[in-house]
């Protein structure tokens, strides 16, 4: 019997009731398993600790979680802390740590849910998002000087760096090409950014010769937006820097019907560190302790980290669950217009897993 040790680092808000959902999963999962189990250890780290200790995870905490199989996270972020200490001092500490340098994104349209894009049917709205994840806008190079005069100064610079681009170029590619339709959409901005960018489009071609069995095309990503909404059935896999990638990925979680659903990976594709699962909404602080929030997107994160260790099976269970409960219009949470609780909607997914390997046992 394999045990996987996850740690679990529900952070601030909603993320305190979506992440024990997602461990009952888990556990609900491991029950119906003979070849694996779970051992879980949980992290306090986020806005509570931060009042009390004045960090946001210990110093040593990389150390703590370092040879964890996967981590599954809440959200980060507290109306009383600046959203760059709360961002900084842990999820992007730990993304950066562990060199998760690509983010994953996957989105569809789950049975049962009403999409504002009214003449699409949901076959045609079926993307992952590849988020470089690393470096980018989101670098963290840059600075501040003369803060308060009027000569203030400050700039935060877009690193692109060689290795980095042809790293996150390849895994779009090679997951482009895992995929039915093996097709990539690379978004650019090369036309005003005229280093980086430029710099990022040759490198896509450089790549796209290692994979001559994908399509693939370059699309800016102002008109990516539009394209999104008007001819969504033409895209599939899509790669894009850290910032256009973050924006491209919540329209396309409104998109496909609400942001509690969306799910996200932080992939080290390399295995030599943790990947970290998490579902794409923040800390909601408006339902927090209400019992509301929505758990499917720490669900579909949940099937993200089954994937990743390899238990493919076990991870097409848990998204089959999922669907049926999505196809239940009495199982939406209120983001979704109806007035289910996070504790049903658990429940639910966890009954369907038990009568699933059930009937498989009969
Ligand atoms: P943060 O500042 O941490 O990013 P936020 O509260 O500004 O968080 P989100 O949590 O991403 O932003 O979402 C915006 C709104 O969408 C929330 O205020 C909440 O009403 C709704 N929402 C987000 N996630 C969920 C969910 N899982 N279930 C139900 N409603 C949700």
């Amino acid at each position: 019997m394999k045990t996987y040790s996850i740690a679990t680092i529900p952070g601030d808000g909603i993320g305190k009731e979506v992440v024990p959902a997602g461990q009952q999963v888990l556990e609900a999962l491991a029950k119906t398993s003979s070849t694996f189990r779970f051992e879980f250890e949980n992290f306090d780290w986020g806005g509570d600790y931060y009042r009390q200790h004045g960090v946001m995870m210990p110093a040593d905490g990389l150390d703590a979680i370092r040879n964890k199989d996967a981590i599954l996270f809440g959200s980060a972020g507290d109306p009383h802390i600046p959203d760059h200490i709360t961002l900084w001092g842990l999820r992007l500490k730990i993304c950066q740590g562990f060199d998760q340098y690509a983010n994953v994104r996957p989105t569809r349209i789950l049975s049962g849910i009403d999409a504002p894009l009214k003449r699409c049917k949901p076959e045609d709205l079926n993307w992952v998002i590849v988020r470089e994840n690393s470096e980018g806008e989101y670098s963290g190079v840059g600075g501040r000087v003369h803060q308060g005069h009027p000569i203030e100064a400050a700039t935060d610079v877009s690193m692109m760096t060689r290795a980095g681009v042809e790293r996150i170029m390849r895994f779009a590619f090679k997951l482009a090409q895992s995929r039915p339709r093996k097709l990539l959409t690379v978004i650019t901005k090369s036309n005003a950014q005229r280093h980086a960018m430029v710099m990022w489009d040759e490198i896509a071609l450089q790549i796209s010769k290692e994979f001559p069995d994908v399509t693939w095309d370059k699309e800016l990503v102002d008109a990516s937006t539009a394209r999104m909404i008007n001819k969504p059935q033409t895209l599939d896999t899509i790669v894009a820097t850290n910032l256009h990638a973050d924006i491209l990925s919540d329209l396309a979680a409104a998109l496909a019907g609400s942001l509690g659903i969306a799910p996200t990976g932080n992939i080290d594709p390399e295995h030599r560190y943790p990947s970290m699962f998490e579902p794409i909404h923040g800390s909601a602080f408006d339902i927090m302790g209400k019992g509301l929030a929505n758990p499917v997107g720490t669900f579909w994160s949940v099937v993200m980290l089954l994937e990743h260790l390899g238990e493919f099976d076990a991870a097409k269970q848990v998204m089959s669950a999922i669907e049926q409960v999505t196809a239940n219009p009495k199982l939406h949470t209120g983001d979704l217009g109806g007035k289910a609780t996070t504790v049903q909607v658990t429940q639910a997914v966890c009954e369907l897993l038990t009568a699933g390997a059930q009937r498989k046992a009969a």
